[in-house]
């Protein structure tokens, strides 16, 4: 059976000239960069132009960029070095729809005596701009808010927040660990003081990933050790994820435009279709601005968990929310901020499309879904009793 991949804000797969240019790193360059040798210095040189392709990408300076281990160590580098910049500033601004890579270090700091401001979003998904601006306080060590969410694709105004920040002197960081090839980034024209990206989501390696730091902003470093990245991340550098990184971005910088609206059309093809096949079913997120690769739908009176169990059944692979949350029975915090009521949270599938998704692979969707809908409604009590309770109207 083939598969039909549709969760690639879980992850994505690596594009085979990403691979190419990693190969050599794995088997013939295995110096160590920080080596005296010319061996290690090769690879030393060739980590130089990854750091490039990153910076093009999102319009930095080389040193300006952060190699870590992915978005997690990237967010919690990024928090940590605010407040260890400003021990005297106990106040956190962040939203109550983050990932928990910044959630649960938040968590952490509440019961260290920290204070959180989890800024609220509407039923569209859109982040209360009011909120933010008031909870900007003389003892905020920083703000830091997602780009663009993992689940329902809804993108805040990050550059607005970073700017208002910004006014206030308070340092503003961003997860854009979904947006960076989905949406433009361009750093230069920006008041963003901190960014984290991560290699997985946009077809490079898994265990990569960038803390994009703006020149002149004091750094405090999460992991000490050696004097890799100018002293400000220790360990041996990652060599065939670095070069995976930099080639991912590149071409993303030259790709990822034309890309997009191709993902976008099959994406809307999928909603469009579903949304008039299949009743009781709504789309999260779907007034807002969104990612172009993003379908987060609700399907009443069923369990999100069993939709996907009947998807793998036919090869097709999705999601009911973060990677980083399933196993957990709980519904997905994004939905219930959006105020949707826990059962109908529950009932919510995310597909999330790249640009290896096809016509054909949308078209089995389409057919296949409605009718895995239609079944676990028919074993459903609270479907009969809502149907029993309309025929009796
Ligand atoms: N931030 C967001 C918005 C994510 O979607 C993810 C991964 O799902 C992460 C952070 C964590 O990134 P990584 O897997 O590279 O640690």
């Amino acid at each position: 059976m083939k598969t039909i991949y549709m969760d690639n804000n879980a992850t994505t797969r690596v594009v085979p000239e990403v691979l190419e240019a990693m190969l050599p790193y794995l088997h013939d360059f295995y110096g160590n960069p920080s080596s005296a040798h010319s061996f290690g210095g090769e690879v030393a040189q060739k980590i130089t132009e990854a750091r490039e392709q990153v910076d093009h990408f999102l319009g930095a300076d080389p040193e300006e960029i952060i190699f870590t281990s992915g978005g997690t160590e990237s967010d919690n580098a990024a928090i940590q070095s605010a407040l260890a910049n400003h021990p005297e500033k106990r106040h956190i601004v962040t939203s109550r729809v983050e990932h928990p890579a910044d959630r649960a270090l938040c968590r952490r700091l509440l019961t260290q005596g920290y204070r959180i401001s989890e800024i609220p979003v509407n039923a569209a998904g859109d982040l209360d701009m009011a909120s933010y601006q008031e909870n900007l306080t003389p003892d905020t060590a920083i703000a830091s808010l997602m780009w663009a969410n993992n689940e329902t694709g809804v993108i805040f105004p990050v550059e607005e927040a970073a700017t208002l920040a910004r006014e206030k002197g308070i340092p503003f960081h961003t997860d854009a660990v979904q947006t960076a090839g989905k949406i433009p980034i361009n750093l230069k024209s920006s008041g963003i003081q901190m960014l984290s990206l991560s290699g997985h989501k946009l077809h490079g390696p898994k265990g990569i990933g960038v803390l994009y730091v703006r020149k002149r902003t004091k750094f405090v470093p999460l992991i000490v050790g050696g004097h890799q990245e100018r002293n400000r991340r220790a360990g041996t550098e990652n060599t065939p994820g670095i070069i995976g990184l930099g080639k991912a971005c590149e071409l993303a910088a030259n790709r990822a435009a034309e890309e997009n609206a191709r993902v976008r059309e099959l994406r809307d093809r999928l909603e469009l279709s579903i949304l008039s096949g299949v009743p009781y079913t709504r789309v999260n997120g779907g007034e807002a601005s969104r990612l172009p690769n993003t379908s987060n739908m609700s399907f009443e009176y069923v369990e999100g968990e069993a939709i996907l169990l009947y998807l793998d059944e036919f090869g097709i692979c999705a999601s009911t929310g973060s990677a980083c949350s399933s196993g957990s029975l709980e519904p997905s915090h994004v939905l219930l901020s959006m105020g949707i009521p826990p059962a109908t949270a529950q009932g919510s599938v995310r597909f999330s499309l790249s640009v290896y998704n096809t016509r054909e692979e949308i078209d089995t969707v389409i057919e296949t879904l409605p009718g895995i809908i239609n079944k676990l409604r028919g074993i459903s009590p609270l479907w009969s009793a809502m149907r029993g309770a309309r025929l009796a109207n």
